[in-house]
């Protein structure tokens, strides 16, 4: 192997720019070419392919985002678009490729090393942790102490005005922002996709609740079966009349600053893995990390295995939260 690349594609999570630093680094320092594609598949297609040297990742271990840019798709999902994509990274002479992303990433990533001969390394960067193969997905830590800020900051308002805010937090059709960020954060109630919603439960709450005339926050995990956290307030007000409420979408601040210590270091072990990886003849699986060490996990597991909250965690949110 003499030139790899390296790409990030889909959301963007803090985290990212310190694993495009590792690949980079570690590929340099195996005496390989290494170059950049810019905006995902997008630049790939469209052969928007730099080289990188050590200056070009130089001061961007602590930004947010990713210097490369991310970008969806659409003409990768055709044969066309990755016949195009195989011929431009031909035309670089690249024979082994980094992609750093999210499910959708590597879904795109195991269709193209089926059809062509290319192996690919995926690094697992996304805010939701919902992939397989890995204890934790790049940026998952700074998504959550960020919101885990937000909470913090409406618990003043939420406790100077004995409101109920309902807060909604990313996380897809998971509640790993969610769970750790409810249970840090003191919430009375946290909602999640993973355990049926237990409205009446709710609705009585709310109401001991406004008895006791305390702040009240619920946690509203974006994939919620019984909606956003404006239509779950809406339940919750026709329920419990002369209920004060705020609904709160933290959204995207969430995706973006500073990565904190956590997700830069496991970044900088899994692009370094990755690297490594390809050199030793691993392909078209991701590099993730399970119990502080390097894992291999073809991308076909990745992508379809799914990794289930911690029970425990679950029911502790219930035991903790509710007010009696
Ligand atoms: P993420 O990687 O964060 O899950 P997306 O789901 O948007 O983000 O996927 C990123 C890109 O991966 C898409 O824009 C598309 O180019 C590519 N991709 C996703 N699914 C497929 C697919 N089934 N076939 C080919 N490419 C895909």
């Amino acid at each position: 192997m003499k030139n790899i690349a390296v790409f990030t594609s889909g959301g963007d999570a803090p985290g990212m720019n310190a694993a495009i630093r590792a690949v980079v680094r570690t590929g340099l320092f195996n005496g390989l070419k290494v170059y950049g594609i810019y905006r995902g598949y997008d630049g790939m297609i469209s052969g928007d392919i730099k080289v990188m040297n050590s200056q070009s990742v130089s001061n961007i271990i602590q930004s947010g985002g990713t210097i490369l840019k991310s970008a969806r798709c659409p003409e990768f999902r055709t044969p066309a678009g990755r016949k195009k994509a195989y011929e431009q990274l031909l035309k670089y002479n690249i024979d082994g490729v980094v992609a750093i992303g999210g499910d959708g990433t590597f879904t795109g990533a195991k269709i193209f090393a089926e059809e062509y001969d290319m192996p690919i390394i995926g690094v697992p960067g996304t805010i939701d942790n919902d992939i397989y193969g890995t204890d934790q997905t790049i940026g998952y830590d700074t998504a959550v102490n960020t919101a885990l800020e937000a909470i913090d900051r409406i618990r003043d308002t939420a406790d100077s005005h004995d409101r109920v805010f309902f807060i909604e937090v990313m996380g897809r059709d998971s509640g790993y922002i969610a769970v750790p960020c409810g249970i840090g954060g003191g919430a009375e109630m946290i909602i999640i996709p993973e355990t049926k919603t237990n409205l009446e439960g709710l609705y009585d709450l709310v109401r001991t609740g406004k008895k006791s005339k305390r702040s009240f926050i619920v946690i509203v995990a974006e994939g919620d079966e019984e909606g956003s956290a404006f239509e779950i307030a809406k339940k919750v007000e026709n329920k419990v009349k002369g209920m004060k409420h705020k609904v709160t979408i933290l959204g995207h601040i969430q995706r973006g600053g500073r990565p904190l210590m956590w997700d830069r270091l496991l970044a900088s072990q899994m692009g370094v893995g990755a690297v490594e990886g390809l050199l030793y003849g691993e392909r078209n699986k991701m590099a993730g990390v399970i119990s502080g060490r390097v894992c291999f996990t073809p991308l076909e597991e990745a992508i379809t295995k799914s990794k289930p909250i911690n029970p425990n965690l679950i029911r502790m949110s219930e035991i903790l939260g509710a007010t009696k």
